[in-house]
């Protein structure tokens, strides 16, 4: 049976993962990507149902108690959580799904999918991500300030990510996932014949 491959990414907010992912996942159409839940609000241009899907905190301790979640946090005061029966139907059809998210989640998803791959995504330096958070232009000072130091945080856990791509450009960055996609599903493969 092909036991498809689960792909975790991560990396501090407003690192671009968002971009890069959408050009991977542009690139490589095998690649299906995990809409996760959230109780923060969307920003100018996300789509509910395509970015995230937007629900209140109420439905999202729903989720929570009917055990609808493959994991979820609480990041910098929203709810955030993988949505558990797309993704194990996905897998269980032989597909590469592809989950972005925070670096407690993916540790979570680890435990529960040893074989899983983690990728963590860098900024070239805190200076850059600082720019481009605050360009972005979205959140207020306190919010930029908050992930900032959330982001310091998470670029600790990365030493115990499989791959690290650094985000100098989007284009770099983008091929060299897709070249750790395409090595990963041969190896998968190469293991699943021998079982
Ligand atoms: P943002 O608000 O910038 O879209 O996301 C904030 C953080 O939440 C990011 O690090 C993002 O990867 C993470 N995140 C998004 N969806 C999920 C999820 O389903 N589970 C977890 N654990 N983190 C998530």
């Amino acid at each position: 049976m092909n036991p498809g491959l689960l792909i975790v990414v991560s990396g501090p907010a407003g690192v671009g993962k968002g971009t890069v992912v959408s050009l991977v996942r542009e690139r490589d159409k095998d690649v299906i990507f995990s809409v996760s839940a959230t109780s923060r609000s969307p920003r100018p241009g996300e789509i509910d149902g395509r970015n995230y899907f937007f629900v209140t905190r109420e439905r999202f301790e729903d989720m929570i108690q009917k055990n609808e979640l493959l994991e979820w946090v609480d990041y910098c005061g929203n709810y955030y959580g993988t949505p558990k029966a797309y993704v194990e139907s996905e897998l269980e059809k032989g597909r590469i799904v592809l989950l972005e998210i925070d670096v407690e989640g993916a540790n979570n998803i680890k435990k529960k999918y040893p074989q899983c791959i983690l990728v963590f995504i860098m900024p070239p330096s805190l200076e850059e991500l600082r720019s481009r958070i605050t360009k972005r232009g979205t959140e207020t000072p306190e919010v930029i300030e908050n992930r900032l130091k959330r982001a310091e945080n998470e670029m600790q856990y990365s030493e115990s990510y499989d791959h690290i791509i650094v985000n100098d450009t989007v284009e770099k960055a983008a091929d060299r996932f897709l070249r750790i996609i395409r090595k990963e599903r041969r190896k998968s493969a190469k293991q699943s014949k021998k079982q």
